[in-house]
């Protein structure tokens, strides 16, 4: 049988992630997969690349500041580009009874030690060139920004196979061996892996491999939509939120307008397989020229989806799995864990090196659903 000190399950953003810096702390490395990053279908693949701290819960903060802090050398440490930018997120409001809950929303944000401000009228206007003039107030982060969730993922594989990780697409986990409560192996059709840690990032495929071990991860899936536009001019740096409208709007390097924001699809995790709702799709593209005019006629010239897990209270479990020494959960990122899933894989593999468990990370333990 193959041997690792860890094995991490699954090649998402946090699983890269995780199996980089765990190589990076010098362990002995196995990242598995049931298939290719790229294949598709995945949450990490499919998501909106929105790197932001504001709008998370305070339990959260700590944790997104430190990412963002990560995303801020990560292309030099990956040695890759990542189409990184740092241009800041401003979430609208066109109604101007929402303005006092986003005015104290950013109070909270402030003491938290967020960098966000509540911008309102002209001075809005020329800080986001381009917004429908109905809009009258944003919370605005300037150290919120996006980056290419793929290149992302493979910059991750690539610089954990060169810090040593073994790499295995097309090995699909079916089994946690349990021995003594300790976990010492991982087994699927294709092999068993022996190994003193396993960290499961499964995304919401998790369910079905912790339930190997006996442990119910409270999780339903929930296929998201996405689309882009054509290429079009240089004309939106930041990224662009609408309060109770349900839309992210950013313009990526390559010209497109990224538009995304939590409108669901249909999907099979089973499969992988996916399908996009057209009638929601419309609707989301009518509101997106609502809030950015400019878009008016410009073609939608790809969809697509990614099932995402969320947890029954829309906040990841993460932390070692009780009664199993050596298992680790870094899963259901409920619609929010591209962001911090460089941070996350950092703080796990520190754990598994080092045996100190953050702070940032003591609010996500699946230990809060027996409470
Ligand atoms: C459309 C969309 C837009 C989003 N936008 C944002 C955003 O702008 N900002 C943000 O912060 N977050 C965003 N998110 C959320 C974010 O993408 C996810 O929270 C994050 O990518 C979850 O990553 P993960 O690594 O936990 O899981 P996943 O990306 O789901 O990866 C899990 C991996 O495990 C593998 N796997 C499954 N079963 C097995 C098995 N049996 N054996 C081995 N491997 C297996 C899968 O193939 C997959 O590669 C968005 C999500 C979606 C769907």
């Amino acid at each position: 049988m193959e041997t690792a000190d860890a094995i991490v399950i699954g090649a998402g953003i946090v699983g890269s992630a995780t199996a980089y810096y765990l190589a990076k702390s010098g362990l002995d490395v196995m990242l598995v997969d049931r298939r290719h990053p790229n294949a598709g279908g995945t949450a990490s693949q499919a998501c909106a690349g929105g790197v932001r701290q504001q709008g998370r819960a305070p339990e959260e903060m700590p944790l997104a500041i430190y990412s963002i802090a990560l995303w801020g050398n990560l292309e030099a440490e990956l040695e890759a580009d990542l189409h990184y930018r740092r241009h800041g997120m401003t979430v609208v409001t066109d109604d101007e009874n929402l303005i006092p809950s986003m005015a104290q929303r950013i109070e909270s944000e402030q003491t938290l030690g967020l960098n966000i401000e509540l911008i309102q009228g002209r001075q809005l206007h020329d800080l986001v060139a381009g917004l429908s003039p109905q809009i009258l107030a944003g919370s605005h982060c300037p150290t919120d920004g996006h980056a290419d969730p793929l290149r992302t993922i493979n910059a991750f594989v690539e610089a954990a196979r060169r810090r040593g990780a073994r790499i295995k697409w097309d090995f699909p986990v079916e089994d946690l061996v349990v021995e003594k409560d300790r976990i010492i192996a991982v087994k699927s059709a294709k092999g068993s892996v022996a190994c003193r840690h396993a960290v499961l990032a499964a995304g919401y495929w998790s369910q079905s491999i912790a339930a190997s071990a006996g442990i119910d991860l409270p999780f339903v899936h929930i296929p998201l939509q996405m689309m882009v536009t054509a290429r079009r001019p240089h004309a939106l740096d930041q990224v662009l939120g609408w309060v109770g409208h349900g839309i992210s709007l950013k313009q990526v390097p390559s010209g497109g307008f990224v538009i995304g924001g939590g409108w669901p699809g249909h999907g099979t995790p089973q499969t992988y397989q996916t399908q996009l709702m057209p009638g929601s799709m419309a609707k989301s593209a009518r509101i997106t020229v609502n809030l950015f005019p400019s878009l008016a006629g410009v073609p939608i010239v790809r969809a697509w989806l990614g099932i995402e897990a969320f947890c029954k209270d829309e906040m990841q479990v993460v932390g070692p799995a009780p009664g199993v020494d050596g298992l680790i959960f870094a899963t259901g990122f409920s619609g929010h864990g591209f962001a911090t899933g460089p941070g996350i894989g950092s703080l796990i593999a520190e754990f598994i090196a080092n045996g100190q468990w953050s702070d940032m990370l003591k609010p996500f333990g699946i230990e809060r659903f027996n409470t």
